[in-house]
């Protein structure tokens, strides 16, 4: 679904504040799969999910989506189509003062006739769980709701990609598990690709494959049990998830703890065994 070959991105390139923001990055994104994209602050994260839907093209190598190309200008507008972006700050996403206004104005962009943007309105408000609000002002909402909504906005697009940049970092904890909840059942029952940029460990775990981005490089990727290589993770900038945190410093002090221990519930089984 998407192919990143040996992506390199420098902003400003050739002025005073030039910025290589990716070296040499290569990753491929099967259709239906769950990625957990994870690195520290500046690592590339953002630059990536960017390179994703062609907001920029690389400045070497290639970023190809379901097989168009983003440098070439004409592939945009199905790229974008095909690749929706939920971002950071629910409030910079919002952008009508109601509800189905602010989800309809996907669809009415890509020009779709009335009676089909409001069946899509009605799905996509649906799948978030949110339509009782539909003729409410986002203003008024949770953090939750709000990030819920702009979800919405980007589903009533129908993309097959949903990309999500720390999506859930400003939400508090019940926040973050409805969105959550929203993207894992999305990605099992309508099998969207997601991926999902996070530097909490826990959420990243959801994911079928987790990649480390460490100064513009992946660092390493693999499933959950990437988290039983400490050093990796560390080197990366990044925590362990507690419940791998907890097994890892009890191995170090000599309790042979057995199986791969990643979420709450593992580690309760292997204290128990
Ligand atoms: P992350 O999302 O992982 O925090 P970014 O992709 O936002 O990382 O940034 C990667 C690097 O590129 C950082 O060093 C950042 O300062 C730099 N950078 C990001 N955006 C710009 C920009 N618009 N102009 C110049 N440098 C930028
Ligand atoms: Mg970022």
């Amino acid at each position: 679904m998407i192919e990143i070959k040996n992506v390199q991105y420098i902003y400003n390139a050739g002025g005073d504040d030039t910025k290589e923001a990716l070296r040499d990055v290569s990753l491929t994104v099967q259709d239906g799969e769950f990625v957990a994209l994870c690195g520290h602050n500046g690592s590339g994260k953002s630059t990536l999910a960017k390179l994703m839907n062609g907001l920029i093209e690389p400045t070497r190598g290639t970023v190809t989506v379901d097989g168009l190309v983003t440098s070439d200008k004409k592939n945009l507008f199905d790229i974008r189509k095909t690749v929706g972006v939920v971002f950071q700050n629910p409030d910079n996403q919002m952008v009508a003062s109601v509800i189905e206004d602010d989800v309809a104005f996907g669809p009415e962009n890509l020009g779709l006739p009335p009676a089909q943007i409001e069946e899509r309105v009605q799905w996509a408000l649906a799948s978030v769980g949110m339509q009782e609000h539909r003729k409410g002002t986002p203003f008024r909402l949770s953090g939750g709701q709000k990030q819920r909504i702009a979800i919405a906005g980007v589903l009533a697009i129908k993309p097959r990609v949903m990309v999500l940049d720390e999506s859930t970092a400003m939400l508090d904890p019940v926040g973050r598990e409805e969105v959550l909840e929203v993207v894992t059942r999305l990605n099992r029952e309508e099998g969207m690709t997601v991926i999902m940029i996070t530097h909490f460990m826990e959420e990243a775990a959801l994911a079928d494959r987790i990649v480390v981005l460490n100064r513009g490089m992946v660092a390493g990727e693999g499933g959950k049990e990437i988290f039983a290589d400490r050093a990796l993770i560390e080197n990366a900038g990044l925590e362990l998830p507690l419940s791998a945190r907890v097994a890892a410093d009890l191995r170090e002090r000599g309790l042979a703890l057995d199986g791969n221990v990643t979420l709450p519930e593992e580690l309760i089984n292997a204290l128990c065994r």
